[in-house]
């Protein structure tokens, strides 16, 4: 892949593929030109990576995940095949910048955050790790929304991310499959006399595949993201469902377009929307159905379906998989109940992402039976020998019984999930080690004392081609030039930068990177929010989904008590600090929304005070994704990790700027714990109540108010903002957040205020002394390898999946 081929190709692609001569070319058409190129790179390792499948007896990782956040394709795929340098060259001859070419690209957004991340990072190492993998999931007509910020509250936009074409999906209609909703279960007899059951289903919808490549790093391997998209069967496809009607058709035409439309945008609890219970199973069956062609192609017979597949629930909403399966199993191919039931027990893993139980999905039974009357009834039967054997062999009571049954019969009868996820899979994990060990005693006690050897922890990762060296080159190149290049993929070698924190000339030279970084997101933040940025100042960082128990509000909290101090008196000595805020709240999330026009209104006081804006700006970056993520990540000298201790499963936000070389203030949850425990207690600035300490606080009957009276600068920050000091006088808009707080306050921000605040104060002594800081920085990124998606997936593909690593030959075609 020389300059030329490279240049020989865009210009090709620019005439046949797009059919515009490059005199009229936009950029636009010169980026799609150039993505063609890339891909027609990738398809030679795509055909010789299914080739090595169908030819080899090997196994398959299969990745079941509603949500594949994958941010931008084109500079990934031009780092791991390594031509970044020669596709500069060639853009540059035909008088176009990679870097606008870089920037012409729509990113994919169909993921809310952390888990639609984690799934995405996960494709990556599978295929830089060189394991056969399939990623399977949906293709949302509109992704997450985009994020504008009109005076200071959220406004969403539809992201209308396919509106210029995709160049990195290839459309598969020859890879599709009818999914049936909705009618009746009946008995019949087979050629052979035995009773079955059939499903007669009132509606179908056709699910067609669009493939997209995943190339791993400096490898061949190139694996396969399959997204299913809905269709409308056509018209005789309905008589053979014996509808019959018109109209009817005619509707669920409509109602199977709408199926994959839209990305529910909803992080952490579930909705519970009728639509996105279809969008589920319907991705769900077509990837199992897909699986079994596979294994037919191959000749194989069903028994083997468990040693050719390895297939992972990204939480529970793909978890209906485990009565598809038995369906596939036992209706379609007819296999007794038991040796379907081993099968699926042997394929499945689960990984449970929350603690919070209001997040744990369910569905009402109704709408169940309503839409998969034949899955209810797999249910009920794989719940009823649950029970029975749990009854014979570990002589449960009646109460044990109900807390374990896949019905919640308290209330409105819903089928839980979770249970059935549990029931169904033969590993069961949590995402870091914290978090692994407090689902034994929250959430899945009780089948955690059922089957303890089924219980695993798997902590989470971020690759480190897409957040260091594709997001942070100038760091990269810095560690690459004194520690050689092993680290992109054996991030363990990262530890070789430990010396290097004792040499002032590297300490130097690390201290200009991460300014130029920071220098890079002022000039995006001012183009953006017309807030100006000094890049000498420290950048305080907090970017993630906008939460309450994330506690963007504790955050926000200690700028209005330095905004306090300075109007105090206003030539106190304070390091003077950008605040960076980012994140997109759920749309129907009410105090959300607030916490976002909080920041604003404080920032807009804040911004446009001289007493104070020499020493304090903020500013709220819209539209956190991942392009600007990784703008944002490289450019943090803090870390904001401030959830309630055992509300964050795992965070891998955290992981993205401990690896970009950013000091952490956080508390002992999620993946924190770890971090910290790698990094070392020195170089990471803990504070607030333990996970055991917030249980016995909420037991004893939590007052916030008391911290209220107790602390008078957290008593003078409250009493600002209730009095309309940060809203034009308007004593109204952070009433109910306010409220929240005094009255309730669920996720003890007050409870840990005092100690929040004095570590932050001990943030800013450290930050006195540049060379200290910048000697933890570098100890932070050199022990932070534990944290690649290249450390978990070889854990989940060694202890879960056993997948191993097949390295791809690329024949000579001539
Ligand atoms: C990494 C990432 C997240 C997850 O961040 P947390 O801090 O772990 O919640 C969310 N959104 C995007 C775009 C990310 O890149």
């Amino acid at each position: 892949m020389s300059a030329p081929e490279i240049k020989k190709s865009i210009l090709d692609h620019l005439t046949y593929s797009i059919g515009r001569p490059p005199s009229l070319a936009s950029k636009q058409d010169y980026y799609k030109a150039l993505a063609l190129t890339v891909r027609d790179r990738l398809q030679q390792h795509w055909v010789e990576t299914v080739q090595a499948y169908l030819e080899q007896d090997l196994k398959v990782a299969c990745y079941l995940s509603a949500e594949f956040l994958m941010g931008p394709h084109l500079g990934n795929n031009l780092l791991n095949l390594g031509i970044e340098n020669e596709v500069r060259q060639a853009v540059k001859e035909m008088g176009c910048e990679l870097d606008e070419l870089l920037a012409e690209e729509e990113e994919p957004g169909l993921g809310n955050g952390g888990l639609g991340r984690l799934a995405a990072c996960y494709m990556d190492s599978l295929a830089t790790l060189e394991r056969l993998a399939l990623g399977y999931g949906i293709r949302y007509e509109f992704g997450i929304f985009d994020q504008e910020i009109r005076d200071g509250w959220q406004c969403e936009i539809t992201d209308k991310w396919l509106r210029s074409g995709n160049p990195w999906e290839i459309a598969k209609p020859e890879i599709t499959y009818y999914v049936n909703f909705g009618g009746h279960t009946e008995y019949y007899r087979d050629e052979a006399g035995a009773e079955r059951i059939r499903w007669v289903p009132d509606r179908a919808v056709k699910g067609m595949a669009y493939d997209t490549p995943i190339q791993g790093y400096r490898v061949n391997t190139c694996n396969t993201l399959r997204l299913w998209s809905a269709e409308a069967c056509e018209s005789f496809d309905f008589q053979a469902f014996n509808t019959g009607d018109y109209y009817g058709a005619v509707d669920d035409k409509v109602i199977s377009e709408t199926i994959t439309k839209v990305l529910y945008p909803n992080d952490e609890p579930e909705i519970g929307k009728r639509l996105r219970l279809l969008q589920q199973y319907f991705f769900v069956s077509c990837s199992l159905q897909d699986m079994l062609r596979l294994l037919d192609a191959q000749g194989q017979p069903t028994q083997r379906f468990p040693e050719k597949f390895a297939v992972q629930l990204n939480d529970t909403h793909p978890s209906i998989g485990v009565a598809e399966l038995m369906r596939l199993l036992v209706d379609e191919r007819r296999l007794s109940w038991e040796d379907a039931w081993d099968i699926t027990v042997l394929t499945f893993g689960y990984t449970n992402h929350t603690l919070l139980p209001e997040a744990l999905e369910t569905w009402p039974l109704p709408l169940f039976r309503e839409l998969l009357p034949r899955h209810l009834e797999i249910i009920y039967e794989i719940n009823a020998r649950f029970l029975a054997s749990v009854r014979e062999t570990h002589h449960q009571d009646d109460e044990h019984v109900k807390r374990l049954s896949l019905i919640d019969e308290n209330g409105e009868k819903r089928i839980r999930m979770a249970h059935l996820a549990c029931v169904g899979s033969h590993a069961i994990n949590g995402v870091a080690a914290l978090h692994s060990e407090l689902l034994k005693r929250s959430v899945l006690k009780d089948f955690y004392e059922l089957w303890p050897e089924r219980f695993n922890n798997k902590t989470n990762g971020v690759t480190p081609r897409r957040f260091m060296a594709l997001a942070n080159p100038k760091l990269s190149e810095l560690i690459t030039r004194t520690i050689g290049d092993g680290w992109i993929t054996h991030t363990e070698e990262l530890r070789m930068l430990e010396p290097f924190s004792e040499d002032a000339a590297f300490r130097k030279e690390w201290r200009l990177v991460k300014q130029s970084n920071k220098q890079q997101l002022a000039d995006y933040i001012l183009k953006q929010t017309g807030i100006e940025l000094d890049p000498s100042w420290m950048f305080d960082v907090q970017v993630k989904r906008i939460h309450e128990y994330k506690r963007q509000h504790l955050n926000i909290l200690h700028v209005i008590t330095l905004y306090n101090r300075l109007k105090r008196d206003p030539k106190l000595a304070i390091a003077p600090r950008a605040f960076i805020f980012g994140g997109k709240a759920a749309p129907g999330y009410f105090i959300a929304k607030r916490i976002i026009k909080l920041i604003n209104a404080v920032g807009e006081v804040v911004n446009n005070d001289p007493d104070v804006n020499k020493k304090l700006r903020v500013a709220f970056v819209p539209n956190f994704n991942v392009q600007n993520g990784q703008l944002i990540y490289p450019a943090a000298d803090l870390s904001e990790q401030i959830s309630m201790a055992g509300k964050e499963a795992s965070g891998t936000g955290n992981m993205k700027f401990t690896l970009n070389g950013a000091l952490t203030i956080g508390t002992l949850d999620g993946a924190n714990v770890e971090i910290r425990d790698e990094v070392g207690e020195e170089n990471f600035f803990l504070f607030g109540l333990t996970t055991e300490e917030t249980l016995r606080l909420q037991q004893q009957g939590y007052r916030p108010y008391a911290y209220v009276e107790g602390n008078s600068e957290l008593a003078e920050a409250i009493r600002l903002i209730a009095s309309g000091h940060f809203s034009h006088g308007d004593t109204e808009v952070f009433r109910p957040l306010v409220d929240n707080l005094c009255q309730s306050d669920p996720f003890l921000v007050f409870a840990d205020y005092a100690d929040y605040i004095a570590c932050q104060d001990k943030v800013a002594g450290v930050w006195k002394d540049p060379e200290n800081w910048t000697r933890m920085s570098i100890l932070n990124t050199a022990r932070a390898g534990k944290f690649s998606s290249d450390r978990a997936i070889r854990e989940y593909c060694d202890e879960i999946w056993d997948v191993r690593p097949v390295p791809i030959m690329i024949k000579d075609k001539t």
